[in-house]
Order: structure tokens, then C-alpha cells, then sequence
């Protein structure tokens, strides 16, 4: 597989050096790969910047055990070329992180786009310059690159929590967290291994490397609810008729609720029978997908009562797979609803727990309190003496990829700062105060958790595209969320977040899991499709609710 840009020469000129841009793009990932080729196509001077040493972003970073998409892989791919489309075959339903890495090195390649990316570059810090109305923005390589936008497309889930316990640096064994997985892997076998985290990243390790380590241990803290993948391999008949089906497919995940080909059917919850009600629901669980959290009762989001209900069906499931009642109680989801955070597929991740091999340490009751040389050392006084411990801990989600960065808007205000205190975007677009700097899967649009990422991201780079295209034709050279439109967003973001029960949760998706971080729903919840329809009216009527300045 290619990776770091083949031409080993670098693109910007060197420590000390300033060199202009029209736009920097950060990230290499599924959106700064389409947002720097959309730009270059059109003629403008762009530079990406990548801190990884090839493309992938998430599928670059997390290469732990395990790690595979949960979106389908006819839908999580690019829209922009039916051509790329033709000319790649995927493997499965669901495919694992290499096939996954394979595929934007493949679509890099294609679109030759390594050679306009700086890889093992990070961005240190960004400052909009008054005077000039620019960006300056300064990297760890000691470069400037003096820009007049800036496009943020940094990831959602790409700043790790992995300082998560003190003591860390006194444990004698390896430490790794999922997102900084070691290229080489890390040898299991014989060793006493601890994973902290059972979400979505946790479960995946946790089932996979089951049987591969010595004696493994999963400090768990919240139980999940999950629904059973069902992965496929595709034939080559599988794979024709999604290619024949193309246009068809990128028309219909830009208006569903999440991205997906699937969506909330128009029947009613209420309008059904009990026993209807059941058969909705086997007969969407066995399509082993998101479809039973994305596409089944849309109700379960808002009525509590609707919610019990499907969260009992899942327990149910859960029980049936996990006969003994002691590790049924730790295991199943009790104290939140099905659905009010993310939800985790799985393959026989409650059977990893029946293996004599691995051991479940509850964190409820005595939590972690610290890293101690030998292990993990829980509120109860006890030392889990380990080889290697895996932090599937998640990320500061949303906001730290950019609060990581020192971004000074007009004032010399400072993104970390304002998000600290309140987070607030534009359609998550843009920031006020920040002008020419626009952003993707950052907080308050669904791209920052509720959708297939693929739809999301490039909608928001071809809004930004266009964006950037109707100011150049008009000679402008600033643009900025107006106060009030953005007052008006979060109002509204807010308006629907608080309607749902997901705001009652605790999670990432309320920045719950970062200690400090102010709660807001990050993803707008009002769907993809309504989303993108805001998103289109607001371009028609020449953005208003920014101001433009010549
Ligand atoms: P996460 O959902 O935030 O889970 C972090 C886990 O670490 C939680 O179980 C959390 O427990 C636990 N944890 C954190 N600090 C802890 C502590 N001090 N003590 C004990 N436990 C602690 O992060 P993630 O699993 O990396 O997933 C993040 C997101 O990435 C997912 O929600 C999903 O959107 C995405 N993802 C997608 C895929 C896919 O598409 N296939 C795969 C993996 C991840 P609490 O819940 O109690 O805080």
C-alpha cells in the first residue's frame, strides 16, 4: 500500500518558510481528500496537511484489532465518481480497516492526491490576520502557510483520550490506545491483557482478541445494548447490481435521516398491535445493521414509553445469548434507553465473556483509580496485574481535533477558549468570529455523529466548494456567520436536541466522557436530509445569515 507522499519531496518550502495558499486544508481523511481535490479542480492553490504519514484518517489511525466500518460499504464510499465506483470491488457487508485504508489509498491514487498533501505535518496553530484578511497558519515542521481560507477537516472521533489515568507512565507494561495502534500490531499470545472501554471500539477489540491473548480482562463501566452484524461476503453478483444501482443510491442517502439507505418508514408505533410491533422488530434485527437503531420506530428517540419497549427487545436478545444471570445483570443495559447514544454492532461479543480465558472487572462499584506499575488499580484496593493494556477510552469528540489547535479568530479570540466555555457553530460550518474558516464533522450538524459519514462529509465539502466558488465570482473576500444566524442555529440545534432523550444520556455525543467539556448535543438530530435542505436555502438566498465583505 502507497503511503507517505511517493515524491518524498516536500510540498511546502521548508522550516522558516511562508508560502501562499488560496486554501489549507488539515486532514486526509474521507473529507480533506474530496475537499482538496474539489479545490485543485477548480483551479485554486491548495495544500493539505496531514499529521499521519498517508490517507485514511480514521481508517489511517485506528488499525487496532477488530476494526471494521459499520456502515454499508455500498453507501460509505464517494459519490462524486461513478468511475471510482466501477473500478473498485468490495469484499463484504462491513468491511475491516485495511480494505477500508485500501480503498482511499486506492481513490488517492486515482485522483492523484498525494501531492498536494504535507504528511507527518501537524498544524500547530492558526490566526486570522486583520490586516490582511488571511489565515497564518504555523506547523510543527516550522512552516507558515499564509492562506485565504481555511478548512478544517479534522475528524469528529481523531483527538484520542489516551492520557486517561494517572500513573500511566509508571505501568511496566505497553500501553496503547485504539487510535494509535502500533502499523507492526502488538503480540498477544501468553500475555495478561486489560481493554478499559466497551463501546463501539472496545467491543470490536474485545471479540477479536478473545482467545488471542493469554488471559484477557475487560474493565467495563457501562453496559451496552448491540445489535448482531451480519457481514456477508459480496459475489460478483452482489457487486453489479450496487454498481448498477449507483445513482440511484447517492440521490437516496442525501435525504434519509442519517445517510443511509435505510429510514424511518412512515407507520406509526402506536398505530400497531404489540405482536406487529414484535414483528417489525425481528424482522429488522435480522438485517444485522443500523437499521434497527436508524430505520425502526423513530418514536424510540422522544416517548420514553415507545423506547422501553425496544430497549426490552434488545435485553431480551442480550438474555438469550448470556444464560447466566450474574454476568446477564453486568452485561445488559439497564439505567439509559436503546439508541440514546451509539449504537455498537457486534459478532459474539457477550460469547467472548463465556471463554474461561476472559474475565469481566465491573467499574461501577470500584472504579479505576490509577495505573500502578504492575496493572490497573481499582477504588477496592485490588492490583489487576497486566502485560498490556488497551485504552478503548474514545475521544475528546467534535471539538478536539480544532480545541488541540491554537485557532485565533478576529480579536484574537481563541477557539479552545469560546468552545470551552459554550460550543456553538454555524450548521457546523462555520464559527462566528472566525472568519474564511470553515469546518466539517464539527460540532451542531450530523456529520458530527448521526450519519453515514461518507453522505455527510461530502455534502458539507461541496456547500463549502460552493461556498468558496460564489465568492470568488462575486470578488469577496471575507465571510462570516453572522451573531444572529448563528444565535438562531443553536437555538434551533438545541430546540430539537432537547426534544429526544438522547440529551438525557450520558456519552460522547453530549461530551459527557470529557471532564469540564460544556454538555450540548454535538450532532444536529433534525436528519440529513432536513440538514441538507437548510443547507441548499441558505446558498440559494446568497448565504444569508453570513456577511461578505469585498
Ligand atoms: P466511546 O464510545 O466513548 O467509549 C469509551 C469507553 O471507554 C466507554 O465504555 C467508557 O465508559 C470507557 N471509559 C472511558 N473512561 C473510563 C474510565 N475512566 N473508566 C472506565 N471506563 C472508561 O469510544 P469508542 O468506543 O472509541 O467509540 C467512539 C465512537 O467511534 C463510536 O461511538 C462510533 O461512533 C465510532 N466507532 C465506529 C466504529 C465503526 O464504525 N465500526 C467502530 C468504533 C468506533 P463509559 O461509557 O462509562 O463512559
Amino acid at each position: 500500500m502507497a503511503e507517505a507522499n511517493p515524491t518524498g519531496a516536500r510540498r511546502t518550502g521548508g522550516p522558516g518558510t511562508t508560502e501562499a495558499f488560496d486554501a489549507v486544508v488539515i486532514g486526509a481523511g474521507v473529507a480533506g481528500m474530496y475537499q482538496v481535490y474539489r479545490l485543485r479542480e477548480k483551479g485554486f492553490r491548495v495544500r493539505g496537511i496531514e499529521a499521519g504519514s498517508g490517507v485514511g484518517g480514521t481508517w489511517y489511525w485506528n488499525r487496532y484489532p477488530g476494526a471494521r466500518v459499520d456502515s454499508q460499504a455500498y453507501i460509505y464510499q464517494y459519490w462524486f465518481s461513478e468511475e471510482l465506483n466501477k473500478a473498485w470491488n468490495w469484499s463484504e457487508r462491513f468491511p475491516a480497516q485495511p480494505e477500508t485504508e485500501a480503498y482511499l489509498n486506492f481513490v488517492a491514487d486515482h485522483c492523484d492526491l498525494r501531492k498536494d498533501f504535507d504528511f507527518n505535518t501537524r498544524v500547530t496553530s492558526a490566526r486570522f490576520d486583520e490586516s490582511t484578511r488571511r489565515w497564518r497558519i504555523e506547523t510543527d515542521t516550522g512552516e507558515t502557510l499564509d492562506t485565504k481560507y481555511f478548512i478544517t477537516c479534522a475528524g469528529m472521533l481523531s483527538a484520542p483520550l489516551s492520557a486517561a489515568f494517572a500513573g500511566q507512565d509508571s505501568f511496566e507494561g505497553q500501553v496503547f490506545h485504539t487510535a494509535r495502534w502500533p502499523k507492526e500490531g502488538v503480540a498477544l499470545a501468553g500475555k495478561r491483557v486489560g481493554v478499559v472501554g466497551t463501546g463501539a471500539t472496545g467491543i470490536q477489540v474485545i471479540q477479536t482478541i478473545a482467545g488471542q491473548a493469554g488471559h484477557l480482562k475487560v474493565f467495563m463501566r457501562t453496559p451496552q445494548y448491540i445489535i448482531p452484524m451480519r457481514n456477508p461476503k459480496y459475489d460478483d453478483a452482489d457487486r453489479e447490481a450496487h454498481k448498477a444501482g449507483f445513482q440511484a443510491m447517492r440521490q437516496r442517502v442525501q435525504r434519509t435521516f442519517a445517510g443511509f439507505d435505510y429510514d424511518f418508514p412512515e407507520r406509526s408505533f402506536h398505530d400497531m398491535t404489540v405482536q406487529e410491533r414484535r414483528a417489525v422488530m425481528e424482522e429488522i434485527w435480522a438485517d444485522g445493521s443500523l437499521s434497527f437503531w436508524l430505520a425502526s420506530f423513530a418514536e424510540m428517540f422522544v416517548d420514553p414509553a415507545v423506547n422501553e419497549e425496544v430497549s426490552e427487545f434488545v435485553r431480551e436478545k442480550m438474555r438469550e445469548r448470556i444464560k447466566d444471570p450474574e454476568l446477564a445483570a453486568k452485561l445488559i443495559p439497564t439505567t439509559y434507553g436503546f439508541g440514546t447514544h451509539r449504537v455498537p454492532l457486534e459478532t459474539r461479543y457477550l460469547e467472548a465473556f463465556l471463554r474461561p480465558d476472559v474475565e469481566l472487572v465491573d467499574v461501577r462499584e470500584a472504579p479505576i483509580e490509577c495505573i500502578v506499575p504492575k496493572g490497573v488499580m481499582t477504588a477496592d484496593g485490588t492490583v489487576h496485574e497486566l502485560d498490556i493494556l488497551i485504552l478503548a477510552t474514545g475521544f475528546d469528540a467534535g471539538t478536539g481535533a480544532l480545541t488541540r489547535i491554537d485557532i485565533r479568530g478576529r480579536g484574537g479570540r481563541s477557539l479552545k477558549d469560546d468552545w470551552n466555555a459554550d460550543i456553538r457553530t454555524t450548521m457546523g460550518l462555520m464559527v462566528h468570529g472566525y472568519p474564511n474558516l470553515f469546518t466539517t464533522a464539527a460540532p451542531l450538524a450530523p456529520s458530527a455523529a448521526l450519519c453515514n459519514m461518507t453522505t455527510c462529509l461530502q455534502q458539507q465539502v461541496d456547500w463549502i466548494t460552493d461556498c468558496i466558488l460564489y465568492m470568488e465570482s462575486q470578488g469577496h473576500r471575507v465571510i462570516e456567520p453572522t451573531k444572529a444566524f448563528e444565535d438562531s442555529w443553536v437555538a434551533h440545534h438545541d430546540a430539537v436536541a432537547d426534544a429526544t432523550l438522547v440529551t438525557k444520556t450520558d456519552s460522547w455525543y453530549m461530551g459527557s466522557n470529557v471532564a469540564g467539556k460544556p454538555r450540548r448535543l454535538l450532532s444536529y438530530i433534525g436528519g440529513v436530509g432536513g440538514y441538507r435542505q437548510k443547507c441548499e436555502d441558505v446558498a440559494a438566498r446568497h448565504y444569508e445569515g453570513f456577511s461578505l465583505a469585498r
